[in-house]
């Protein structure tokens, strides 16, 4: 089913209520795979309601609920003014929000989720309602990070931060210098401003040889952005692209590859750390290397804190990133064991906390969120959707049910036709 107004929302969502029958609401299906078997429920493709307006005297967006990130960032960018997007171009903006919301300028723009100021929210009752600060507190902290199921966001209102200037690229080694790169970034990382994001991921492309890469950006000239990576380019990258951009260039560049629908749905795991001494950087170094090491695609490591590592003005279900680093593997299913033995080994350098949007399973959320919020939540899910009407790839509601961890094909097969 695909509503194209919010009031075709309001009859699905009441008529499914109707039929008993739970609602998975999705926008491009990035976050599907965790939801499970879907074949009795409604699925509702919002992927009609991708309007982006701005307003560059009030420095926001209007947007709609399916809006992807490359549209309102290249919306955006023709105005100087960016919002705090992640590392996929195709990603939705409300379901990357819902869950906080960790990307490419996250040390000085902060959470996705702390840019919300309003939202167009279709409860399960068929009320169609604009919930902001003022008119309803306790909705708008869940949707600030809360982890969604509170009903179907139709459009959201998004506050946009002015970037005169960008600089960012990739630094470049090969993966025998896995361990030297993270230990001189793991060092680097403790000096650095507070407006500087980077991660490094050790990348095993399907040809080509391994690599160990330095993904950074900061809101400042290149000039300056070279000086502050010297510790880092004195190391002899054999490929350095770091040069003046903006976001949408940034972005268009170095996105995240498209999900191949033909391809297994990739396995992931992760886990918060709150300090990365050498004997973690020689442990991740290991997991990184091709053959003996944990067989992922991809291990990353992304520098947290600055502008995440502070309560957001405003509040929010997320408000901040409790962790210093984060570490995140993916991969295929088959090697899935390996992946997670990598994450708990690691996981002795933090206290097991996590981040919501990448939780691989139909989990809970105790690890993701503190136990006053977790409380809070649960209280808001009986009061807004009591009966459970919309389905979650992480339920917290008491009334809905934590089934199967099984990856389903079916919405990926409806979007890719
Ligand atoms: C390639 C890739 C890269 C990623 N990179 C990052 C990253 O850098 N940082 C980060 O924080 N996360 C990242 N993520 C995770 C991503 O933010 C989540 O999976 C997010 O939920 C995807 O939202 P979506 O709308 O694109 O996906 P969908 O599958 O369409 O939706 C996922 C969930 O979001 C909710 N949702 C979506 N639209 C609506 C709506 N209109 N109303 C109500 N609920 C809605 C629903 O609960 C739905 O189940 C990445 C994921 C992928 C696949």
């Amino acid at each position: 089913m695909a509503p194209e107004t919010p009031e075709e929302v309001a009859s699905a969502l009441v008529e499914a209520g109707r039929q008993s029958r739970k609602v998975v609401v999705f926008s491009t299906g990035h976050g599907i795979p965790p939801i499970g078997d879907t074949s009795d429920r409604v699925l509702l493709d919002m992927s009609a309601f991708d309007k982006v307006e701005i307003d560059p005297l009030a420095r926001t967006a209007r947007i709609g609920g399916a809006t992807q990130w490359m549209e309102l960032i290249s919306a955006a960018n023709e105005h100087g003014l960016t919002a705090p997007f992640g590392s996929a171009a195709t990603v939705g903006v409300t379901g990357y929000m819902m869950g906080g919301g960790v990307g490419f300028m996250s040390r000085h723009l902060g959470l996705g989720s702390s840019a919300i100021r309003s939202a167009e929210l279709v409860t399960p009752d068929g009320r169609i309602r604009r919930i902001d600060a003022g008119s309803d507190p306790d909705l708008f902290w869940a949707l600030r990070g809360g982890g969604g199921g509170f009903g179907v966001i139709t459009e959201l209102e998004i506050e946009l931060t002015p970037v005169p200037r960008m600089a960012g690229g990739v630094l470049g080694w090969g993966i025998e210098d896995a361990e030297r790169v993270l230990g001189a970034w793991s060092e680097w990382t403790r000096r650095i401003d507070d407006d500087v994001t980077s991660a490094v991921r050790f990348m095993h492309p399907p040809e080509g040889p391994a690599l160990t890469v330095v993904v950074v950006t900061a809101p400042r000239a290149a000039e300056e952005l070279a000086a502050i990576l010297k510790p880092l380019t004195d190391l002899k990258p054999m490929l350095n692209t770091v040069r003046d951009t903006d976001p949408e260039a940034f972005l268009r560049e170095y996105t995240d590859p498209e999900i191949d629908p033909a391809e297994p749905p990739h396995a992931f795991e992760h886990v918060l750390l709150d300090r990365l001494p050498p004997e973690a950087v020689q442990l991740t170094a290991e997991f990184a290397q091709p053959v003996t090491g944990c067989g992922a695609m991809m291990v990353e490591i992304r520098h947290m804190g600055g502008a995440l590592g502070r309560p957001a003005p405003g509040g929010g279900a997320s408000d901040r990133i409790d962790g210093e680093y984060l570490f995140f593997v993916v991969g295929f299913p088959d090697v899935a064991e390996t992946m997670n033995h990598a994450v708990d080994v690691l996981s002795d350098f933090g206290r097991g906390r996590t981040y919501f949007n990448f939780m691989p399973r139909r989990t809970g959320r105790e690890t993701a969120y503190g136990q006053e919020a977790i409380a809070r939540l649960a209280d808001l899910y009986e009061a807004v959707d009591p009966e459970g009407l919309i389905d979650h790839p992480h339920p917290i509601s008491r009334t809905a049910s934590v089934a199967d961890e099984t990856a389903t094909t079916q919405v990926l097969a409806i979007l890719h036709g």
